[in-house]
C-alpha cells in the first residue's frame, strides 16, 4: 500500500468518525509511513523539526497518540517505538508483534489462537480486555542468517 493511498483511507476512517484529522497529524502519519519498521518517538520528532522548527515533543507525542488511538499505527511499549498497522483496519483487533532486537524490523502477525487463548482465560477470570498487544523479541530470519 503506498502512502498517498494510506493517508486517503486514514482520512476516510476519520471522517466516519468524526475524529479530526489535522495537519499535524497527517504530517506525523506521512513522516511514519516512510518507515518499514519500528521508530522512536524522538527520531520522528527530529524529523518533524526538519519540516517544523517549532514541534516539540508534547506535539509528536499527541499526534502518535491520536494515529494509536485510530488504530492507524500500534506503540510498542518495551522499545519506545511506533509502527504502521499492516492491516490498517477498522477494527480494534489484538496486536502481536515480532521485534528484530538487530535490526529493529517489526513484523506484525495476527494469531487468532493467541487470541483466544488470551480471551477465555480473561473470561474464566472475569476479565475484560479492552486492548492487547503481545510484544516478542528475538532476531528476525535475516539477521541470524548473517550469524551463520
Ligand atoms: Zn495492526
Ligand atoms: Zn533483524
Amino acid at each position: 500500500m503506498n502512502i498517498e493511498h494510506q493517508l486517503a483511507q486514514a482520512k476516510k476512517v476519520c471522517d466516519k468518525r468524526g475524529a479530526r484529522f489535522t495537519a499535524l497529524r497527517e504530517q506525523v502519519f506521512t513522516l511514519l509511513a516512510k518507515h518499514s519498521s519500528a521508530v522512536g518517538a524522538y527520531d520522528l520528532l527530529s524529523e518533524l523539526q526538519a519540516i517544523d522548527p517549532s514541534a516539540k515533543p508534547a506535539t509528536i507525542y499527541r499526534a502518535l497518540d491520536f494515529l494509536n488511538q485510530q488504530g492507524f499505527v500500534h506503540k510498542i511499549e518495551s522499545i519506545n517505538a511506533f509502527v504502521m498497522c499492516d492491516h490498517f483496519s477498522e477494527c480494534n483487533h489484538p496486536v502481536q508483534l515480532l521485534i528484530c532486537d538487530e535490526c529493529g524490523n517489526v513484523e506484525e502477525i495476527q494469531s487468532e489462537n493467541l487470541d483466544l487463548a488470551i480471551r477465555s482465560m480473561a473470561d474464566a477470570s472475569g476479565f475484560k480486555i479492552k486492548h492487547q498487544v503481545v510484544e516478542a523479541h528475538g532476531s528476525c530470519s535475516a539477521c541470524h542468517q548473517t550469524d551463520i
